[in-house]
């Protein structure tokens, strides 16, 4: 039986505002073209009083134990596990992903609050020996202050969850604003923290209008850092606000991640593991494979496989069992692959299935296999964010490492071989935050999640996730 949807709410100071008295946006469950929800939009008011409130939080949260700190984490985590199963049905209907994939997001937001609740605990300082002994030097690790976050909508439990949890267990207070298309997974992960005690004002939930939003909090003098994961344009500007208020910025943005595979990787392998990792999220994930360079000895054998394993892909509404690849979340997506796809196939590419959108009110589009495209075409360049494969023929390793590091973007990079000098020299010259070799999991809280080049800076999880948050200071202290 599915779980009904969530009433939408700003979150305040402690106070849940919901869309009656608001202008609000709708809504749309992606799979059926349904509104089902309203988002209210914060007004100027709204957000000046969630600043003030987060400044407020700041100082009683700051002066929060680290152990007391991590108790309400630990058990927001436990709270969030208990109703997994309701906020992932609620994270089905408006992002569209398939059950069993909103089932693995609430887990791994869990286990990001459990994490950050143990790092928090291990925030170290030093003592630095003096050169003079009447005089100790302590170096102290402290919380930055009053956050500002901006989540997008393809990820609506983990990108918030990484960005909350990492900022109050390094005794942050935080203003979110998560994507407005999917906007309840992020309000139950609000109310779970609420249930496990968080003080008013520590977290604070916004939608509206993000270039008004991001602005107003970006500028303010309450704000001490800010955290972004979307568009590298978006970052761009968000950056070049936040270097104007001098205030640091975390970026998780695009990617267009290549993928090598070798003549001596384990083709039939390889293939289900790819046509699993491309068409998850429905290619809508920062890190999803896109650039497929094969060896040319195995290239027709790889994209037949590739072809079968993704054909035995059920499409359809994410709340139905069976279904493995959900619609895409928005129509800014269907129109961009649209275009893509039609670009691709102008140019020359051979569609090997897919190519089309699927009739219906849903935003449904048949996972797409390109293969022999141009280099000149859109698909090459540009990040698809949707379900595209572009696979290509390479003749050495040399090679397929340049093609590979050709673009700007540098989030993650895969690599399949069975030969560890291979292995090495891709973990080696591939240029991205993240590689994979022979997988391509790489959502866990306990490693850093995070890109170079265009595709952002700094990281989000792992040891690294909470020292964005925290700042030096010493103490030099004469006796
Ligand atoms: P977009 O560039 O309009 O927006 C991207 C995200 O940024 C959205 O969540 C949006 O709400 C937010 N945003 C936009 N303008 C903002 C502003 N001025 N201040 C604060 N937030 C702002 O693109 P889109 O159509 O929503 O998404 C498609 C593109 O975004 C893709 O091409 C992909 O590169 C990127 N994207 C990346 C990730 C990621 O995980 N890195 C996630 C979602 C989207």
């Amino acid at each position: 039986m599915p779980a009904s949807y969530a009433e939408i709410c700003l979150l305040i100071d402690g106070e849940w505002i919901s869309a009656k008295d608001r202008v609000s946006s709708p809504v749309v469950n992606p799979a059926t073209g349904e509104e089902i929800g309203r988002v209210p939009h914060a007004t100027q008011a709204d957000l000046q009083r969630a600043l003030e409130s987060s400044e407020r939080g700041f100082k009683v949260w700051r002066n929060t134990s680290a152990f007391e700190r991590a108790k309400i984490l630990r058990k927001a985590s436990a709270l969030l596990r208990e109703r997994g199963e309701s906020i992932a049905q609620k994270l089905t209907m408006e992002q569209g992903k398939p059950l069993f994939e909103a089932r693995y997001e609430l887990n791994s937001s869990a286990d990001y609050f459990e994490w950050f609740a143990e790092e928090g605990r291990r925030v170290y300082g030093r003592l630095v020996p003096s050169r003079n002994i009447a005089v100790q030097q302590m170096v102290k690790k402290e919380p930055i202050g009053p956050v500002a976050a901006f989540a997008p909508w393809n990820f609506p439990a983990i990108t918030p969850s990484r960005k909350i949890g990492a900022a109050l267990a390094a005794g942050c207070s935080i203003i979110i604003k998560p994507g407005e298309e999917c906007p309840a997974t992020a309000v139950e992960i609000a109310r779970a923290l609420q249930d496990a005690g968080l003080p008013n004002g520590v977290l604070n939930i916004l939608f509206g209008e993000p270039s008004e939003i991001s602005e107003f909090l970006i500028q303010s003098p309450v704000i001490r850092k800010v955290s972004f994961t979307g568009s590298v344009p978006v970052g761009r500007h968000l950056s070049a606000m936040a270097g104007r208020a001098l205030k640091p910025i975390t970026l998780e943005l695009g990617g267009h991640a290549p993928v090598i595979v070798c003549k001596d990787a384990d083709l039939d392998k390889t293939a289900q593991i790819l046509a699993a990792g491309k068409f998850r999220g429905t290619g809508q994930i920062c890190l999803s494979p896109t650039r497929f360079l094969v060896e040319r000895c195995v290239y027709e054998e790889f994209l037949n496989l590739f072809v079968r394993y993704t054909q035995e892909m059920k499409i359809g509404n994410g709340l139905d069992p069976e279904t493995k690849v959900g619609p895409l979340s928005n129509t800014r997506r269907i129109k961009a692959i649209g275009e893509m796809v039609a670009d691709a196939k102008a140019k020359g590419a051979r569609i090997m299935t897919g190519g089309e959108r699927v009739p219906g009110p849903g935003l449904f589009w048949q996972p797409t296999i390109l293969a022999d495209v141009a280099p000149d075409a859109m698909v090459m360049h540009e990040e698809p964010f949707g379900p595209i494969a572009v696979v290509l023929p390479f003749d050495t390793l040399d090679e397929a490492i340049e093609e590979a590091n050709r673009l700007p973007y540098g989030l993650a990079a895969y690599g399949f071989t069975e030969s560890t000098r291979s292995a090495i020299r891709l973990g080696n010259e591939l240029e991205a935050g993240m590689i994979g070799i022979n997988h391509t999991q790489m959502i866990v809280c306990e490693l850093p999640f995070g890109g170079i080049k265009d595709s952002g800076q700094g990281s989000e999880g792992g040891a690294e996730g909470i020292q964005s948050y925290l700042t030096t200071k010493f103490v030099s202290q004469l006796c």
